[in-house]
């Protein structure tokens, strides 16, 4: 009777100290968890969070804009056509985004589209952004400045007008033009 009491004692004994071994292996766990996310979660999501790219559209690029040219660039506007100051334009040179300056197109690549807008059939390589777009109703593709994301126009392609068969239709005022002389060393 005395040996199954003391093997009975033993027996709570080491459930009491199994309970406390596994009380113990759980905070290690918690604090484990806790150390985790503290030394490298926490810093990571910090680091991603500085590293990414800021809304384009908070940039300041936009404040020195007139109202006309945010209108277009910042709230995707249209110029209405045959009013831009390049729709009729044909200076050698290049045209850079209005708001932030990107380089975008070379008027070797500016065609007359007859459309009232200026037309490239050409863009320089990783300069802009194409988005589908149904404020009309149908599928369009809008073209934002990859570098600030402001509003540039629409591209069409499948006209047949030059070899190249697209057509960048650009807003006046979402770009600007620099003569050729003054892109020689930049
Ligand atoms: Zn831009």
């Amino acid at each position: 009777m005395a040996l199954l009491f003391t093997k009975r004692n033993m027996y709570i004994d080491t459930r009491h100290s199994t309970k406390i071994v596994k009380n113990l292996t759980y905070l290690g766990y918690k604090l484990f968890s806790f150390m985790l996310y503290f030394c490298i979660v926490s810093p990571l999501l910090i680091s991603c969070q500085t590293k990414s790219t800021p809304t384009p559209m908070n940039h300041n690029y936009f404040e020195n804009l007139s109202l006309e040219e945010k209108r277009v660039i910042v709230n995707k506007g249209t110029e209405a056509p045959f009013t831009g100051e390049y729709d009729n334009f044909f200076e050698a040179g290049i045209f850079v985004c209005r708001a932030c300056g990107s380089h975008l197109y070379d008027s070797s690549d500016k065609f007359d589209a007859g459309c009232g807008w200026p037309a490239f059939d050409k863009v320089k390589e990783g300069a802009i952004k194409k988005t589908s777009d149904f404020d009309l109703g149908y599928e369009r593709t809008e073209i934002t400045c990859a570098k600030c994301d402001g509003h540039l126009g629409h591209v069409f392609v499948g006209e047949n007008l030059t070899p190249e068969n697209t057509r960048h239709c650009v807003n006046s005022i979402s770009i600007r033009f620099i003569p050729k002389e003054q892109v020689i060393g930049k």
